[in-house]
Protein backbone atom coordinates (compact mmCIF):
# COMPACT_ATOMS: atom_id res chain seq x y z
CA UNK A 1 0.00 0.00 0.00
CA UNK A 2 2.04 3.46 -0.93
CA UNK A 3 2.49 5.62 1.94
CA UNK A 4 0.10 8.32 0.66
CA UNK A 5 -3.10 6.39 0.46
CA UNK A 6 -2.62 5.38 4.56
CA UNK A 7 -4.58 8.58 5.78
CA UNK A 8 -7.28 7.92 3.71
CA UNK A 9 -7.89 3.97 4.81
CA UNK A 10 -7.66 5.86 8.42
CA UNK A 11 -4.21 4.27 9.21
CA UNK A 12 -3.13 7.66 10.62
CA UNK A 13 -5.10 6.39 13.64
CA UNK A 14 -2.53 3.39 14.37
CA UNK A 15 -0.54 3.94 16.93
CA UNK A 16 2.82 1.92 17.78
CA UNK A 17 2.47 0.79 21.09
CA UNK A 18 4.72 -0.71 23.97
CA UNK A 19 3.07 -2.93 26.69
CA UNK A 20 5.66 -3.79 29.06
CA UNK A 21 4.61 -6.81 31.19
CA UNK A 22 2.25 -7.58 27.99
CA UNK A 23 2.21 -11.38 28.30
CA UNK A 24 0.63 -10.76 32.09
CA UNK A 25 -3.03 -10.89 33.40
CA UNK A 26 -3.67 -7.49 32.56
CA UNK A 27 -0.99 -7.32 30.05
CA UNK A 28 -2.28 -9.59 27.61
CA UNK A 29 -5.87 -8.34 28.03
CA UNK A 30 -4.65 -4.68 27.02
CA UNK A 31 -2.92 -6.24 24.28
CA UNK A 32 -6.07 -7.39 22.83
CA UNK A 33 -7.97 -4.49 23.06
CA UNK A 34 -5.12 -2.57 21.08
CA UNK A 35 -4.34 -5.14 18.88
CA UNK A 36 -8.32 -5.29 18.13
CA UNK A 37 -8.54 -1.63 17.82
CA UNK A 38 -6.58 -2.09 14.70
CA UNK A 39 -2.96 -0.61 16.43
CA UNK A 40 0.54 -2.07 15.99
CA UNK A 41 1.61 -3.67 19.38
CA UNK A 42 4.49 -4.35 20.38
CA UNK A 43 4.66 -6.76 24.01
CA UNK A 44 7.58 -6.77 25.95
CA UNK A 45 7.95 -9.45 28.86
CA UNK A 46 10.45 -12.09 30.70
CA UNK A 47 7.47 -14.27 31.14
CA UNK A 48 8.66 -14.66 34.97
CA UNK A 49 5.36 -15.30 36.35
CA UNK A 50 3.12 -15.20 33.38
CA UNK A 51 2.41 -18.06 30.48
CA UNK A 52 3.32 -18.03 26.56
CA UNK A 53 -0.44 -20.12 26.69
CA UNK A 54 -1.48 -15.95 27.23
CA UNK A 55 -0.48 -14.67 24.04
CA UNK A 56 -0.48 -17.03 21.87
CA UNK A 57 -3.44 -16.20 20.50
CA UNK A 58 -2.56 -12.86 19.67
CA UNK A 59 1.24 -14.47 17.90
CA UNK A 60 -1.38 -14.67 14.66
CA UNK A 61 -1.98 -11.28 14.40
CA UNK A 62 0.22 -9.09 11.91
CA UNK A 63 -0.40 -6.37 13.86
CA UNK A 64 1.20 -8.12 16.93
CA UNK A 65 4.89 -8.78 18.11
CA UNK A 66 6.51 -10.38 21.04
CA UNK A 67 9.73 -9.24 22.43
CA UNK A 68 11.04 -11.74 25.68
CA UNK A 69 13.29 -8.93 27.39
CA UNK A 70 13.79 -7.99 30.53
CA UNK A 71 12.46 -4.27 31.62
CA UNK A 72 15.67 -3.72 33.78
CA UNK A 73 17.50 -3.32 31.31
CA UNK A 74 17.28 -0.88 28.15
CA UNK A 75 15.71 -1.25 25.37
CA UNK A 76 15.28 0.17 22.20
CA UNK A 77 12.43 0.83 20.43
CA UNK A 78 10.23 3.59 18.21
CA UNK A 79 6.71 3.74 19.82
CA UNK A 80 3.91 6.84 20.48
CA UNK A 81 2.81 5.13 23.43
CA UNK A 82 3.85 2.54 26.32
CA UNK A 83 1.95 0.99 28.92
CA UNK A 84 4.23 -0.07 31.87
CA UNK A 85 2.83 -3.06 33.64
CA UNK A 86 6.27 -5.20 34.04
CA UNK A 87 6.77 -6.01 37.60
CA UNK A 88 5.16 -8.84 39.90
CA UNK A 89 2.12 -8.48 41.12
CA UNK A 90 0.99 -11.30 43.96
CA UNK A 91 2.24 -10.89 46.98
CA UNK A 92 4.17 -14.36 46.95
CA UNK A 93 5.73 -13.85 43.32
CA UNK A 94 6.87 -10.10 44.52
CA UNK A 95 8.52 -12.13 48.08
CA UNK A 96 9.93 -14.36 45.54
CA UNK A 97 12.77 -12.15 44.84
CA UNK A 98 12.30 -8.72 46.31
CA UNK A 99 15.57 -6.95 44.89
CA UNK A 100 14.82 -8.02 42.11
CA UNK A 101 11.10 -6.72 42.48
CA UNK A 102 12.28 -3.60 43.36
CA UNK A 103 14.47 -3.23 39.96
CA UNK A 104 12.03 -3.96 37.89
CA UNK A 105 9.91 -1.44 39.19
CA UNK A 106 12.65 1.18 39.65
CA UNK A 107 14.97 0.86 36.36
CA UNK A 108 11.50 -0.29 34.51
CA UNK A 109 10.83 3.10 35.53
CA UNK A 110 13.89 4.95 34.21
CA UNK A 111 14.23 2.61 31.04
CA UNK A 112 10.77 3.30 29.92
CA UNK A 113 10.75 7.18 30.39
CA UNK A 114 14.02 6.99 28.92
CA UNK A 115 12.44 6.03 25.77
CA UNK A 116 9.23 8.41 26.25
CA UNK A 117 11.35 11.04 26.37
CA UNK A 118 14.35 10.00 23.13
CA UNK A 119 10.62 8.69 21.35
CA UNK A 120 8.44 11.84 22.69
CA UNK A 121 5.92 8.95 23.65
CA UNK A 122 3.33 8.98 26.30
CA UNK A 123 4.03 6.90 29.27
CA UNK A 124 1.36 5.28 31.43
CA UNK A 125 2.33 3.71 34.86
CA UNK A 126 0.64 0.65 36.00
CA UNK A 127 0.99 2.26 39.68
CA UNK A 128 -0.70 0.43 42.69
CA UNK A 129 -3.38 0.81 45.97
CA UNK A 130 -0.25 -0.97 47.71
CA UNK A 131 1.04 3.03 47.25
CA UNK A 132 -1.23 3.69 50.52
CA UNK A 133 0.26 0.59 52.34
CA UNK A 134 -2.24 -0.34 55.44
CA UNK A 135 -4.98 2.77 55.06
CA UNK A 136 -5.42 4.73 58.23
CA UNK A 137 -8.02 6.60 56.07
CA UNK A 138 -11.14 5.41 54.16
CA UNK A 139 -12.11 5.15 51.35
CA UNK A 140 -8.50 5.66 50.08
CA UNK A 141 -8.57 9.19 48.14
CA UNK A 142 -5.27 9.92 45.99
CA UNK A 143 -4.51 12.92 47.73
CA UNK A 144 -3.42 10.29 51.20
CA UNK A 145 -0.20 9.81 51.33
CA UNK A 146 -0.28 6.26 52.87
CA UNK A 147 1.18 4.17 55.25
CA UNK A 148 4.06 2.04 54.07
CA UNK A 149 6.50 0.31 56.28
CA UNK A 150 9.89 0.75 54.10
CA UNK A 151 11.19 -2.33 55.93
CA UNK A 152 8.39 -4.83 55.61
CA UNK A 153 8.34 -7.70 53.04
CA UNK A 154 5.92 -6.10 51.27
CA UNK A 155 8.49 -3.26 50.84
CA UNK A 156 9.69 -4.53 47.61
CA UNK A 157 6.28 -3.80 46.28
CA UNK A 158 4.93 -0.79 47.46
CA UNK A 159 8.20 1.23 47.68
CA UNK A 160 8.93 -0.02 44.31
CA UNK A 161 5.71 1.49 42.90
CA UNK A 162 6.03 4.63 44.94
CA UNK A 163 9.72 5.28 43.63
CA UNK A 164 8.22 4.72 40.32
CA UNK A 165 5.77 7.17 40.42
CA UNK A 166 8.40 9.61 41.85
CA UNK A 167 10.67 9.17 39.00
CA UNK A 168 7.24 9.56 36.48
CA UNK A 169 6.37 13.56 37.94
CA UNK A 170 10.43 14.29 38.14
CA UNK A 171 10.55 13.46 34.04
CA UNK A 172 7.43 15.12 33.75
CA UNK A 173 8.27 18.24 35.27
CA UNK A 174 12.04 17.81 34.37
CA UNK A 175 11.80 16.83 30.92
CA UNK A 176 8.37 17.12 29.81
CA UNK A 177 7.41 14.04 29.22
CA UNK A 178 3.62 13.13 29.10
CA UNK A 179 3.01 10.54 31.71
CA UNK A 180 -0.50 8.85 33.13
CA UNK A 181 -0.08 7.16 36.31
CA UNK A 182 -3.33 4.94 37.57
CA UNK A 183 -3.82 3.36 40.83
CA UNK A 184 -4.78 0.15 40.74
CA UNK A 185 -6.71 -2.04 43.34
CA UNK A 186 -7.31 -5.42 43.63
CA UNK A 187 -8.49 -6.75 39.94
CA UNK A 188 -9.54 -10.12 39.11
CA UNK A 189 -10.85 -12.45 35.78
CA UNK A 190 -10.09 -15.23 34.06
CA UNK A 191 -6.26 -15.43 32.85
CA UNK A 192 -5.27 -14.71 36.59
CA UNK A 193 -2.06 -17.61 37.74
CA UNK A 194 -4.14 -19.89 39.29
CA UNK A 195 -0.63 -20.45 41.87
CA UNK A 196 0.00 -16.89 42.23
CA UNK A 197 -1.40 -16.73 46.25
CA UNK A 198 -3.66 -13.64 45.33
CA UNK A 199 -7.06 -14.40 47.22
CA UNK A 200 -9.78 -14.62 44.18
CA UNK A 201 -7.21 -17.27 42.77
CA UNK A 202 -6.81 -18.68 45.52
CA UNK A 203 -10.23 -19.29 46.68
CA UNK A 204 -11.30 -20.28 43.36
CA UNK A 205 -8.99 -23.09 42.84
CA UNK A 206 -9.36 -24.47 46.62
CA UNK A 207 -13.29 -24.37 46.04
CA UNK A 208 -12.84 -26.28 42.76
CA UNK A 209 -10.84 -29.05 44.59
CA UNK A 210 -12.78 -29.00 47.45
CA UNK A 211 -9.84 -28.24 49.26
CA UNK A 212 -10.28 -26.18 51.99
CA UNK A 213 -10.43 -22.43 51.76
CA UNK A 214 -7.28 -20.43 53.64
CA UNK A 215 -8.95 -17.46 55.48
CA UNK A 216 -5.50 -15.85 56.90
CA UNK A 217 -6.54 -14.04 59.99
CA UNK A 218 -10.07 -14.16 61.00
CA UNK A 219 -11.23 -12.87 57.44
CA UNK A 220 -12.26 -9.77 58.61
CA UNK A 221 -9.88 -7.36 56.40
CA UNK A 222 -11.58 -5.88 53.16
CA UNK A 223 -10.49 -5.49 49.87
CA UNK A 224 -12.56 -3.93 47.01
CA UNK A 225 -12.32 -6.46 44.34
CA UNK A 226 -12.45 -4.93 40.17
CA UNK A 227 -13.28 -7.12 36.94
CA UNK A 228 -10.50 -6.84 34.99
CA UNK A 229 -12.66 -5.76 31.58
CA UNK A 230 -13.39 -2.78 33.57
CA UNK A 231 -9.76 -1.83 34.70
CA UNK A 232 -8.41 -2.12 31.22
CA UNK A 233 -11.25 0.11 29.96
CA UNK A 234 -10.25 2.64 32.44
CA UNK A 235 -6.27 2.22 31.41
CA UNK A 236 -7.05 2.79 27.99
CA UNK A 237 -9.67 5.95 29.03
CA UNK A 238 -6.44 7.14 30.94
CA UNK A 239 -3.94 6.87 28.28
CA UNK A 240 -6.17 8.89 25.59
CA UNK A 241 -7.77 11.71 27.67
CA UNK A 242 -6.78 14.77 27.59
CA UNK A 243 -2.42 15.16 27.94
CA UNK A 244 -3.18 17.59 30.93
CA UNK A 245 -4.58 15.34 33.28
CA UNK A 246 -1.68 12.58 34.24
CA UNK A 247 -2.94 11.69 37.66
CA UNK A 248 -2.19 9.61 39.44
CA UNK A 249 -6.01 8.41 39.46
CA UNK A 250 -7.78 5.36 41.61
CA UNK A 251 -9.09 2.43 39.45
CA UNK A 252 -10.62 0.35 41.12
CA UNK A 253 -14.46 -1.33 42.35
CA UNK A 254 -15.61 0.31 45.30
CA UNK A 255 -17.55 -2.18 46.64
CA UNK A 256 -16.39 -3.66 49.38
CA UNK A 257 -16.19 -6.78 50.77
CA UNK A 258 -15.11 -8.75 53.83
CA UNK A 259 -12.57 -11.72 52.97
CA UNK A 260 -15.21 -14.18 54.58
CA UNK A 261 -17.71 -12.81 52.56
CA UNK A 262 -15.41 -13.46 49.32
CA UNK A 263 -15.06 -16.89 50.71
CA UNK A 264 -18.22 -18.06 51.45
CA UNK A 265 -19.59 -16.37 47.55
CA UNK A 266 -17.10 -18.57 45.95
CA UNK A 267 -18.67 -21.33 47.64
CA UNK A 268 -21.73 -20.77 46.89
CA UNK A 269 -20.89 -19.77 42.81
CA UNK A 270 -18.75 -23.32 42.75
CA UNK A 271 -21.09 -25.72 44.86
CA UNK A 272 -17.91 -26.22 46.78
CA UNK A 273 -18.08 -28.75 49.66
CA UNK A 274 -14.72 -26.81 50.94
CA UNK A 275 -14.75 -25.99 54.64
CA UNK A 276 -13.14 -23.05 55.73
CA UNK A 277 -9.46 -23.19 57.78
CA UNK A 278 -7.52 -20.15 59.22
CA UNK A 279 -3.97 -19.46 58.82
CA UNK A 280 -1.82 -16.39 60.05
CA UNK A 281 -2.74 -13.07 58.51
CA UNK A 282 0.80 -12.33 56.58
CA UNK A 283 2.85 -9.45 58.07
CA UNK A 284 1.78 -5.44 57.12
CA UNK A 285 -1.36 -7.32 55.52
CA UNK A 286 -3.24 -4.32 55.23
CA UNK A 287 -6.99 -4.45 57.05
CA UNK A 288 -9.37 -2.15 55.02
CA UNK A 289 -9.15 -0.89 51.21
CA UNK A 290 -11.07 0.46 49.07
CA UNK A 291 -10.83 3.14 46.47
CA UNK A 292 -12.20 6.45 46.25
CA UNK A 293 -13.35 6.67 42.54
CA UNK A 294 -14.77 10.38 42.25
CA UNK A 295 -11.40 11.33 40.30
CA UNK A 296 -11.79 8.56 37.53
CA UNK A 297 -15.90 9.46 37.51
CA UNK A 298 -15.13 12.67 36.83
CA UNK A 299 -11.92 13.00 34.31
CA UNK A 300 -12.61 9.42 32.89
CA UNK A 301 -16.19 9.17 32.86
CA UNK A 302 -15.83 5.46 34.48
CA UNK A 303 -17.10 3.74 36.78
CA UNK A 304 -17.09 -0.19 37.04
CA UNK A 305 -19.79 -2.03 35.40
CA UNK A 306 -18.96 -5.88 36.55
CA UNK A 307 -20.15 -6.58 39.88
CA UNK A 308 -18.35 -9.16 41.61
CA UNK A 309 -21.47 -11.88 41.31
CA UNK A 310 -20.92 -11.38 37.33
CA UNK A 311 -17.25 -11.44 37.41
CA UNK A 312 -16.66 -14.27 40.26
CA UNK A 313 -19.04 -16.51 37.55
CA UNK A 314 -17.09 -16.07 34.47
CA UNK A 315 -13.56 -16.43 36.39
CA UNK A 316 -14.99 -19.89 37.93
CA UNK A 317 -15.66 -20.81 34.26
CA UNK A 318 -12.59 -19.85 33.25
CA UNK A 319 -10.91 -22.11 36.00
CA UNK A 320 -12.49 -24.95 35.47
CA UNK A 321 -11.43 -25.11 32.22
CA UNK A 322 -7.65 -24.79 32.29
CA UNK A 323 -5.35 -27.47 33.12
CA UNK A 324 -3.82 -26.15 36.07
CA UNK A 325 -0.83 -28.08 36.21
CA UNK A 326 0.41 -26.56 33.16
CA UNK A 327 1.34 -22.94 35.28
CA UNK A 328 4.50 -22.83 36.84
CA UNK A 329 5.66 -21.17 39.82
CA UNK A 330 8.04 -17.59 38.97
CA UNK A 331 11.41 -18.60 37.22
CA UNK A 332 14.53 -16.55 37.96
P1 LIG B 1 1.15 -10.39 36.29
O1 LIG B 1 2.18 -10.96 37.19
O2 LIG B 1 0.20 -11.35 35.63
O3 LIG B 1 1.83 -9.52 35.15
C1 LIG B 1 3.09 -8.92 35.26
C2 LIG B 1 3.88 -9.24 34.00
O4 LIG B 1 5.15 -8.57 34.09
C3 LIG B 1 4.16 -10.74 33.83
O5 LIG B 1 3.86 -11.14 32.52
C4 LIG B 1 5.64 -10.85 34.13
O6 LIG B 1 6.26 -11.94 33.47
C5 LIG B 1 6.14 -9.50 33.67
N1 LIG B 1 7.42 -9.10 34.29
C6 LIG B 1 7.76 -9.16 35.60
N2 LIG B 1 9.00 -8.71 35.79
C7 LIG B 1 9.47 -8.36 34.56
C8 LIG B 1 10.72 -7.83 34.09
N3 LIG B 1 11.73 -7.58 34.92
N4 LIG B 1 10.86 -7.60 32.75
C9 LIG B 1 9.84 -7.88 31.90
N5 LIG B 1 8.65 -8.38 32.28
C10 LIG B 1 8.47 -8.62 33.60
O7 LIG B 1 0.34 -9.31 37.14
P2 LIG B 1 -0.90 -8.39 36.75
O8 LIG B 1 -1.93 -8.58 37.79
O9 LIG B 1 -1.26 -8.53 35.32
O10 LIG B 1 -0.28 -6.92 36.99
C11 LIG B 1 0.14 -6.09 35.93
C12 LIG B 1 0.55 -4.74 36.48
O11 LIG B 1 -0.55 -4.13 37.15
C13 LIG B 1 1.71 -4.81 37.47
O12 LIG B 1 2.58 -3.73 37.26
C14 LIG B 1 1.01 -4.67 38.81
O13 LIG B 1 1.85 -4.08 39.78
C15 LIG B 1 -0.16 -3.76 38.46
N6 LIG B 1 -1.26 -3.96 39.42
C16 LIG B 1 -2.06 -5.06 39.34
C17 LIG B 1 -3.06 -5.23 40.29
C18 LIG B 1 -3.98 -6.43 40.25
O14 LIG B 1 -4.82 -6.55 41.17
N7 LIG B 1 -3.97 -7.29 39.28
C19 LIG B 1 -3.24 -4.29 41.31
C20 LIG B 1 -2.38 -3.20 41.36
C21 LIG B 1 -1.40 -3.02 40.41
N1 LIG C 1 -5.94 -13.94 51.70
C1 LIG C 1 -6.57 -14.96 52.39
N2 LIG C 1 -6.39 -16.25 51.94
C2 LIG C 1 -5.64 -16.54 50.84
C3 LIG C 1 -5.01 -15.49 50.14
C4 LIG C 1 -5.17 -14.20 50.61
O1 LIG C 1 -7.26 -14.75 53.38
O2 LIG C 1 -5.55 -17.74 50.50
C5 LIG C 1 -6.15 -12.55 52.16
C6 LIG C 1 -4.86 -11.75 52.37
O3 LIG C 1 -4.34 -11.94 53.68
C7 LIG C 1 -5.35 -10.34 52.15
C8 LIG C 1 -6.47 -10.49 51.12
O4 LIG C 1 -6.83 -11.86 51.14
O5 LIG C 1 -5.90 -9.83 53.34
C9 LIG C 1 -6.04 -10.12 49.69
O6 LIG C 1 -4.84 -10.81 49.41
P1 LIG C 1 -4.15 -10.75 47.97
O7 LIG C 1 -2.85 -11.47 48.09
O8 LIG C 1 -5.11 -11.24 46.93
O9 LIG C 1 -3.95 -9.20 47.66
P2 LIG C 1 -3.37 -7.96 48.48
O10 LIG C 1 -3.10 -8.36 49.90
O11 LIG C 1 -2.13 -7.59 47.76
O12 LIG C 1 -4.43 -6.96 48.39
Amino acid sequence: MPAYLWGEIGVSHIKRILVTGGAGFLGSHLCERLVEAGHDVICLDNFFTSQKSNIVRLLDFHNFEFIRHDITMPVWLEVDEIYNLACPAAPGHYQYNPIKTTKTSVMGAINVLGMAKRCRARVLQASTSEVYGDPEIHPQPESYRGNVNPIGPRACYDEGKRVAETLFMDYHRSNRVAIKIVRIFNTYGPRMHPYDGRVVSNFIRQAINNEPITLYGDGSQTRSFCYRDDLVEAMIRMMNCDGSFIGPVNIGNPHEFTIRQLAELVVKYTGSKSKFVHKPLPEDDPLQRQPDIALAKEKLDWEPKVELEAGLKATIEWFRNIDMSHYRAPTP
